[in-house]
């Protein structure tokens, strides 16, 4: 697994998720860790490197 430190979009709290790098698009929703928020996750891999990173709050 990943570890991909990022800004929560909700708390702007540094936080970190682990993301699996064997998927190459992937979307979903994880809860913030800090605030709880739901945060829409966006991440693409390319050879095991994480080349696009997205955290938004839902509603956008
Ligand atoms: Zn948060």
């Amino acid at each position: 697994m990943f570890e991909h430190f990022f800004i929560c979009p909700y708390c702007t709290e540094e936080i970190s998720m682990l993301i699996d790098p064997s998927l190459k698009k992937q979307e979903y929703i994880e809860d913030c860790e800090v605030c709880c928020n739901p945060i829409e996750i966006t991440a693409h891999f390319e050879n095991n490197d994480l080349i696009f990173f997205e955290a938004s709050d839902i509603d956008q």
